[in-house]
Parts: C-alpha cells; structure tokens; sequence
C-alpha cells in the first residue's frame, strides 16, 4: 500500500534529508587520492551523531550492513561496504549513498564523486548519471505515473549507449527506509502508479558504462558491473507536490542552483 504523507510528516522527511545533503556535500570535499573509504564513513557517522539522528543503513538487512553510508568504487554499483583498507586512487569513481533516520523519518540520497583527475569518459558518466535524475524530475507532478519517470531515466541513458540497472530500484520512503511504491530506472511511459502529492520517493538511477548486467560480491552486499567497467548512481528523496517536485536532500547551496 503507498502512504501519501502529511505535511508535518514531509517536514520530517525534509529534516533528514537536511542532513544527508550537508553529508554528501563534507564527504564531496573530501574525496581525493589516498583517502580511504572507511575515512568517509566516519565523517557521516559524526555528522549525524551531531545532528541527533541515526544512520539509516547500518544493520540493514541480512546480513546487517556494517556501516553508516554505502562506498562503492569503480566496478561497484552500490552497497559498497567501507574498509580501512580501501584507499581512493587518482582516476577512480566512488559513489557515496547516504540514509538518515531522524524523528522517525528517513531520507536517502547519493552522488558519485571523482577521485582526483578523472577520463572525459567517466566524467561523462557522471554527468549523464545526473541528468537522468533531473529530466526524469520533471515528470514528478500530479497525473504522471511511475512509468514515465522510469521510461525519462532509461531512454536519457540508453541514449549515451550506457547499461540502466533493472536488478535495483528506487522506492517510496518516509517511516521505513524502503516503502512502496517500487520505481525502477526502465518502464514504459504511460504505466505505473499515479503519482499524487505527497508521495515520497526516493528516485536513483544507477547507470554502467557498459553492459547493464550485474552480480554480488562474495561479501553479500556490494553490487558490480558482470563486464567490470565503471557505474555511477545519483539519488535524491523527493516529494510530489500541486507545484511540482520538491527535491528533500539537496546539498547546501544546490537550492539556489535548482531553482535557477
Ligand atoms: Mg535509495
């Protein structure tokens, strides 16, 4: 069942999602070669201690997941688990998912962020990551359905001759992490859930350079490329308005930037 949410439940929503966007924006000036992964996670799991809320992820799932923020490099997709060991290299892609719970609400968000001097190819990737997000956004309005934000996503990336991950959705969220409805990044225009103000979702499109093909690591959680080349993710937790989309985990800063 989907649960359209109230306005003081948004505003929840929104709160949490406050700090995810300050979250992405830290971890963003920190990325850089010889940092490592679990260096990362740290800093989310300082800033939302401070903020009084509770990482999202941690001990989700089976097995529990056994950080605060998910890093995944590279070949990884996303559910990448945070290790000391694992130091960021010049040239790399790391995509960094981060959920808050706060008041009883969750939000949910990511960016993939380059390490250092990244090839046109990848920076590419990201950028076109990107813009399936906000082109699918404008189909986030009372009337549309589900599908057609699906279909933006798919035909924007299948455009650039790039693999669109159909094994991973986006979802509602709002007191659960991951609620109703699924909102996958293929579909047909037209199908799907009406989509009606206030309705919570968090859309993400997971996008592969190359075939979208995908398998699990032996650790139960992290998500590759099966061709072993670059994937990059961009998710924000938004919100179906009468006026449109309201975008509820938008860096500082980026409000100006959207609305221009
Ligand atoms: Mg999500």
């Amino acid at each position: 069942m989907v649960n359209l949410k109230s306005a003081v439940e948004i505003e929840k929503i929104a709160a949490s999602g406050r700090i995810v966007g300050a979250i992405l924006a830290a971890i963003g000036q920190q990325v850089k070669p010889g940092i490592s992964t679990d260096d990362l996670d740290q800093i989310a799991r300082q800033m939302i201690e401070e903020a009084g809320g509770t990482p999202s992820f941690l001990g989700y799932g089976d097995p529990p997941f056994p950080a605060a923020i998910c890093t995944s490099v590279d070949d990884e997709i996303v559910h990448g688990i945070p290790d000391k060991t694992r130091i960021l290299r010049e040239g790399s892609l790391v995509s960094v998912d981060v959920g808050v719970y706060l008041n009883g609400y969750h939000a949910d968000a990511a960016r993939t962020f380059a390490v250092g001097t990244i090839s046109r190819e990848l920076e590419d990737l990201i950028a076109v990551t990107r813009a399936c997000f906000w082109i699918a956004c404008q189909q986030a309005i009372p009337g549309k359905r589900t599908g057609d934000l699906s279909a933006a996503v798919q035909k924007h990336a299948e455009d650039h001759g790039y693999g669109v991950v159909r094994e991973l959705t986006g979802h509602g969220i709002g007191q659960n992490l991951h609620e109703e409805p699924d909102l996958p990044n293929y579909g047909r225009a037209g199908h799907g859930m009406r989509l009606e103000p206030g309705l919570v979702i968090a859309m993400e499109p997971m996008i592969n350079l190359g075939t979208r093909r995908v398998r699990m690591k032996q650790d139960g959680w992290t998500i590759v490329t099966a061709d072993g080349q670059a994937s990059a993710h961009y998710e924000n937790t938004l919100v179906v308005t009468d006026i449109g989309p309201r975008i509820l985990t938008l860096e500082p800063g980026e409000e100006e930037a959207w609305s221009d």
